[in-house]
């Protein structure tokens, strides 16, 4: 069967310890996972029920390569976040059963158009242009699980220009990879390819073009994004 448009090769990212990649079908964000962070945005950290956004899974940035400056932004922000990369679908997963349904982890940035973002907050519009927009999601490459365990302490990180900006812990997350996954997979079934970014420890600031961008998640992995000219 022949397409009218030409077909596109689905977004991936690669593996540790492999030439095998995972493909990936759906990027979800948890909004406010660390009480710093939401205490640095305005917000009450008590453990409201998460929230979550998306970004197209076209958004991804391979390790190493430039994101250009988006348009339409002079508020460019860095958020560093655990990525949870899902192997095994489902829905309304119990918490219990969570990590079984996890492949593997990696480290992304969550770059955000923070004025954008700001002006759809105070008029409560959708957030998509400010979080979703191209080259939006730089992730490294993935830990399998089965070799890698599962991450319940790891400092997380991040540099600009060898410069620490973010440094906290991902046993800090308000909520757990597992109770994410549940309560995420209450709200929509989760597939195979589906990644969560799980959130960023305070210290959200803006980047300029020229900067290097460089994360890491003890154990886990890394990710190097230098930002490039508009
Ligand atoms: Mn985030």
């Amino acid at each position: 069967m022949g397409t009218v448009i030409p077909l596109w090769e689905p977004p991936s990212l690669p593996v540790s310890g492999s030439a095998d990649r995972f493909p990936v079908r759906r990027i979800y964000c948890v909004g406010r996972n660390y009480a710093a962070h939401a205490r640095e945005m305005g917000a009450d950290p008590d453990r409201e029920p998460p929230f979550f956004f998306t970004k197209p899974a076209d958004a991804l940035v391979q390790d190493g390569e430039p994101m250009p400056y988006p348009p339409q932004t002079a508020e460019l922000h860095h958020e560093i976040e655990l990525v949870v990369a899902i192997g095994h679908g489902g829905r309304t997963i119990p918490e219990a059963a969570a990590l079984d349904h996890v492949f593997g982890y990696g480290v992304g940035l969550d770059m955000t158009r923070r004025d954008l973002q700001q002006a759809a907050k105070a008029k409560g519009r959708p957030w998509d242009m400010a979080k979703g927009f191209d080259r939006s999601a730089p992730i490294g490459s993935l830990a399998p699980a089965a070799t890698s365990g599962h991450p319940d302490t790891a400092a997380i990180r991040l540099r600009v220009n060898g410069a620490v900006r973010q440094e906290g812990d991902i046993a800090d997350m308000i909520w757990s990879v597992p109770e994410t996954i549940a309560h995420l997979s209450g709200l929509v079934d989760l597939a195979p390819g589906d990644l969560i970014m799980t959130g960023t420890p305070e210290g959200v600031a803006g980047v300029l073009p020229g900067d290097l961008m460089e994360g890491e998640v003890a154990g886990v992995g890394t990710i190097r994004t230098p930002v490039a000219p508009r």
